[in-house]
């Protein structure tokens, strides 16, 4: 049986698309099914649009190695296709002298992932960088940047569709089978109208929803799709001026990065995201007693004393889509492959939480070289 379309993506988040542009780019076809009206309406609108260096990563990992790879692909495209975006640098911060030799420890990992251009800042050093903060030491990470991710996304998209291409909105994947010759059949519901289409080859990016999805396919031997649990991600922006230049990082504490200071490209202040562990992924802002408020506060205060009072407004609520439980060490991206699942022609991205955007154009790129043509 003929197959309808080359490849399925589902998913138009920014590694859906990334999938895709890589794809078409070099004149293949494919489509983007994606549930809601426009893309990037999910995770990948709700990030801290941070381009990561690459610091934190477990040597040789898919991380690691997509994060370090993704950033030089990234300000590339960025610059090509005139995305806004800015090279701010980064400061990682330690608050007291124990912190210290953790810096170290992190310098050491970024050197192991690549990441040449990190250097140690005493305090003086830092704080003639940013007079307002406060440490005892910090890296410097030249290269971590900012980028505005819808703009991004558009051009992806602009490219998927100018390519060999399309993405297909309103359209939820509701169903899949696999023919007796390895073809896929996906049922389609689009404003109320099923529909039933053929894909050689499929590849879900479907973030939060990929467990879903995976589970729709046939679990062959003892294989079994990761789990997904939600990680809600709050974010506060601040009212008014701010003093710093570069992004400002407390120390990790394990996966989660801390009460970070990002500047989006206008140069406003955001802090976040926190780490709540749910069982849905509500985007819903949730501070009705002041509680998480105070908590940003307190945490922020910790290198930045001079926070003014009352200047912390409500933002906005990122999901991360883990694969892990709380408590758990992280894992890997997971990019499942025919070795995994032992379905032919089919890749199923999970766990694709932060840093998915910087590691987007790399795992476009891995993706696409898996799929035959
Ligand atoms: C709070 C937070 C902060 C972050 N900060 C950063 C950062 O600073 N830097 C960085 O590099 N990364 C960051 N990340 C990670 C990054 O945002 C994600 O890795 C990336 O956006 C994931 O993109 P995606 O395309 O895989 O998923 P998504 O953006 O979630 O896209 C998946 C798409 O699939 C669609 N879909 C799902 N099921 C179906 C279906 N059945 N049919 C049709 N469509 C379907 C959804 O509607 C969605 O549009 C952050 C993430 C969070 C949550």
């Amino acid at each position: 049986m003929a197959a309808d379309v080359e490849t399925v993506v589902v998913g138009a988040g920014v590694v859906g698309l990334a999938i895709a542009r890589a794809l078409a780019g070099g004149g293949r076809e494919v489509l983007v099914l994606e549930r809601h009206a426009a893309a990037g309406q999910e995770t990948s609108s709700r990030s801290s649009e941070v381009i990561h260096a690459g610091l934190y990563y477990p040597a040789e990992s898919l991380k690691a190695r997509f994060c370090v790879e993704g950033r030089r692909l990234l300000y590339d495209f960025a610059r090509e296709n005139g995305v806004p975006h800015a090279r701010y640098g980064k400061l990682l911060v330690a608050t007291t002298e124990a912190d210290l030799p953790r810096l170290d420890a992190i310098a050491e990992k970024a050197r192991a992932n690549g990441v040449a251009d990190v250097t140690f800042l005493s305090q003086s050093a830092a704080l003639a960088l940013e007079p307002e903060l406060a440490c005892v030491g910090a890296l410097l990470s030249p290269s971590t940047g900012a980028i505005d991710s819808h703009a991004l996304m558009l051009a992806l998209e602009g490219h998927v569709r100018a390519g060999s291409g399309s993405v297909v909105l309103n359209t939820e994947v509701e169903d899949i089978a696999v023919e007796a010759d390895g073809t896929f059949a996906l049922a389609t519901q689009s404003a109320g109208a099923a529909a039933t289409l053929t894909a050689k080859n499929l590849v879900l990016a479907a973030g939060l929803g990929a467990t879903r999805l995976g589970r729709m396919l046939p679990q062959r031997g003892s294989y079994a799709p990761p789990v997904t649990y939600p990680a809600r991600g709050h974010y506060y922006v601040l009212e008014g001026r701010q003093p710093f230049r570069h992004l400002v990082y407390p120390l990790p504490q394990g996966a989660w990065l801390g009460i970070h200071l990002t500047l989006d490209l206008a140069g406003r202040a955001r802090f976040g995201p926190d780490l709540e562990w749910r069982d849905d992924a509500s985007t819903l802002f949730d501070d009705a007693a002041g509680a998480r408020r105070a908590r940003f506060e307190r945490e922020i205060r910790r290198y930045w004393p001079g926070l003014p009072e009352g200047k912390l407004a409500e933002g906005y609520v990122g999901v991360r889509p883990k694969i892990y439980r709380e408590g758990e060490v992280a894992p890997d991206f997971a990019i499942h492959d025919v070795r995994h699942h032992a379905i032919p022609r089919l890749v199923a991205l999970y766990g694709i939480e932060s840093p998915g955007l910087t590691s987007s154009l790399a795992i476009g790129a891995h993706v696409a070289a898996l799929l035959p043509a």
